[in-house]
């Protein structure tokens, strides 16, 4: 690389814009920092009508991003509260029913289009000066010094930072580049994803149900008889449903929920994605951290990976920010290890806790599922329980990085 002047200097460098690196960028340029935001996907500005990736995002995530300026763009129509969630057991008796009542709340939840979300967040970055957003753009030579990380983008740009967070997703080629271990275990389950018109309206639950061979989401949009689905299944099933035309898909679809929405239309193409866990081993080397799914990948049967990964960024820039005001060096790797403490043992509880629930609803004779009946059924019956998981559920675990308390 050039020893020439035109090399441009940044405190912090973020490879990816999906939430979690945009809501880490405007954090920590918004704190004062001189921040460069890198993402290899053009972005229109107007994304497409139809909004396929839908997410549940949570209390904690809504606060933060909240606390950014960008959850007012998002409340007004493009997110959908969801007041109650419905969880039943396709071959037992079981069902649990979560109720904003119970917590004393609006609402649970909000379901958003991850683009509309992504749109948001890009339009709080446009005015913070800052903040500096090279789109389309990949990184070509990498090189970890002592003291600084020096990059030369593919248009041949050179920049030097002081750290480099990768935010690029589950095949992070930050992570790829520096070898960072990951921890890969196939889920065995593909995941369709499709935008449904129902017979009945949803009445804002979102629902879930678990069938022999994986969950099957309805989660409620803006209009009451829309409904994003991710059902999650083996492989050979997935496939099988994917090669149906969409008319038979709708029908499996309604009896799989059990006609509690009636009939069931397919509006759009749905998608397939296998489902693998990954966790990286660590968070943090010399000059870099990870974020989102670069860090981990888990099974979206919660709809948590989100949620994790804007806590991630949320405790990785109040650590950096931290350093930053007491005048320390926030790319040494002893200055990131609390980011690593603080997030690696709740998403790794997080990835814990879907494999507990995978491997429990897939059990379907013996002593096994008689408990999950019982505790469904227990669950079902004790306010005090019911609080318990909504709260896990909303965020609300262990110790919350500062822009996400009231
Ligand atoms: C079927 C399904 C349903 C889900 N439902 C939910 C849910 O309801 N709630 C929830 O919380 N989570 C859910 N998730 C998880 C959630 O979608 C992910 O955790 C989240 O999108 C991860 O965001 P991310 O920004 O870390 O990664 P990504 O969304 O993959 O974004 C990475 C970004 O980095 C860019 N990039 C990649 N490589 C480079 C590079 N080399 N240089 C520059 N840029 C790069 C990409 O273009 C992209 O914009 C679900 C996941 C699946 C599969």
């Amino acid at each position: 690389m050039s020893k020439n002047s035109s090399v441009r200097k940044f405190d912090v460098m973020i490879v990816g814009a999906g939430v979690p690196g945009l809501i880490a960028a405007l954090e920590m340029s918004s704190a004062g920092l001189q921040v460069a935001l890198i993402e290899s996907r053009e972005i229109a500005e107007t994304p497409p009508g139809k909004h396929i990736r839908m997410s549940a995002i949570n209390i904690v995530s809504e606060r933060i991003l909240n606390k950014l300026k960008c959850w007012d763009e998002m409340a007004t129509d493009k997110a959908s509260p969801f007041r109650e969630i419905s969880v039943s057991d396709a071959e037992g008796v079981g069902r649990v029913q979560f109720s904003y009542r119970d917590i004393g709340r609006e609402y649970l939840g909000n379901i958003v289009a991850n683009e509309l979300l992504i749109q948001a967040l890009l339009h709080r970055a446009k005015e913070l000066p800052n903040l500096l957003f090279f789109c389309p753009a990949q990184i070509s030579v990498m090189k970890i010094l002592d003291e600084v990380v020096k990059i030369k983008l593919i248009d041949e740009t050179e920049c030097e930072v002081k750290l480099l967070v990768g935010a690029d997703g589950a095949e992070s080629w930050v992570r790829k580049s520096l070898n960072i271990p990951i921890q890969e275990i196939p889920y065995n389950h593909t995941a369709i994803v499709a935008t449904v018109k129902t017979e009945h309206a949803h009445s804002s639950v979102a629902r879930q149900r678990f069938t022999p061979n994986g969950p099957i989401a309805f989660l409620p949009l803006h209009d009451s008889h829309y409904c994003s689905i991710v059902w999650s299944t083996i492989p050979e099933e997935a496939q099988a449903l994917m090669d149906l035309d969409v008319g038979e898909l709708g029908k499996k679809m309604a009896a799989a929920i059990n006609f509690e929405l009636g009939n069931v239309a397919v509006v759009d193409k749905p998608i397939a994605f296998p489902l693998i866990m990954r966790h990286a081993t660590h968070y943090v080397h010399p000059r870099v951290a990870l974020i989102g799914d670069a860090a981990h990948t888990i099974h979206p049967l919660a709809g948590q990976g989100l949620n994790l990964g804007i806590l991630d960024a949320a405790c990785l820039s109040e650590v950096v920010v931290t350093q930053f005001y007491a005048k320390r060096d926030i790319g040494l790797v002893q200055n990131l290890r609390r980011y690593e403490r603080w997030r690696r043992s709740d998403n790794q509880m997080m990835i814990d806790a879907m494999n507990f629930f995978k491997e429990g609803f897939a059990v379907q004779q013996g002593f096994l599922k008689q408990l999950r009946d019982i505790t469904l059924k227990l669950t079902n019956r004790n306010r005090w329980l019911r609080k318990i998981f909504m709260h896990h559920a909303m965020g609300f675990r262990g110790e919350l990085p500062r822009v996400a308390k009231l």
